[in-house]
């Protein structure tokens, strides 16, 4: 995973999340603004690093102008995120949370008053394991913690009632109440 993450040019882009924080779809890895920022930085270096070359064929030409076209690219990345409003974070009207028994997972839907918020994630899956749940809760949008959460409250009901040989049941609804 950090390899990847490490090795990654972000090649789709980076998509705005709660927190003023940026993602990328490939590989995942949060970045602020500042991070956005080394990473144009990193690749003006590369592309100095190219034009600095001095005895310059070919393959050094074609060489320093990919790092320009990538430059370019990394700065049009930049420029939109900068220009992307700071929403703040809409709170969620209603949680449901279904377990799925094929895969063993919990299915998290959040519900949002309308209109819907451009940035609220409205669907996430979780294996449903503790440690998978509590996994989500350094996640960095709140309402994937809100969500992770009930999971966790959800998961709990569950294991108690298979103690007590008493069917658990396969979904419940929190509302804003219990959040
Ligand atoms: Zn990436």
């Amino acid at each position: 995973m950090e390899n990847v993450a490490e090795n990654c040019l972000h090649l789709r882009g980076l998509g705005a999340v709660p927190g003023s924080r940026f993602q990328c779809p490939v590989c995942n890895v949060y970045l602020d603004l500042e991070g956005v920022e080394q990473w144009v930085w990193a690749a003006e270096k590369s592309r100095d690093e190219a034009y600095s070359v001095v005895e310059s064929d070919e393959f050094v030409q074609i060489l320093c102008e990919e790092w320009q076209q990538e430059v370019y690219r990394r700065r049009k990345v930049l420029y939109e995120l900068r220009n992307v409003p700071h929403v703040a974070i809409a709170r969620p009207e209603m949680i449901l949370i279904s377990y799925d028994i094929a895969e063993e997972a919990y299915e998290c839907r959040i519900f949002y008053k309308e209109p819907r918020p451009v940035w609220g994630t409205d669907r996430i899956r979780v294996e449903a394991a503790l440690d998978a749940v509590l996994a989500l809760r350094s996640h960095p949008d709140p309402n994937v913690r809100l969500a992770s959460s009930k999971a966790e409250e959800f998961h709990n009901l569950r294991l108690r009632l298979v103690e007590q040989n008493t069917p658990p049941p396969s979904r419940r609804v929190f509302y804003q109440n219990e959040f």
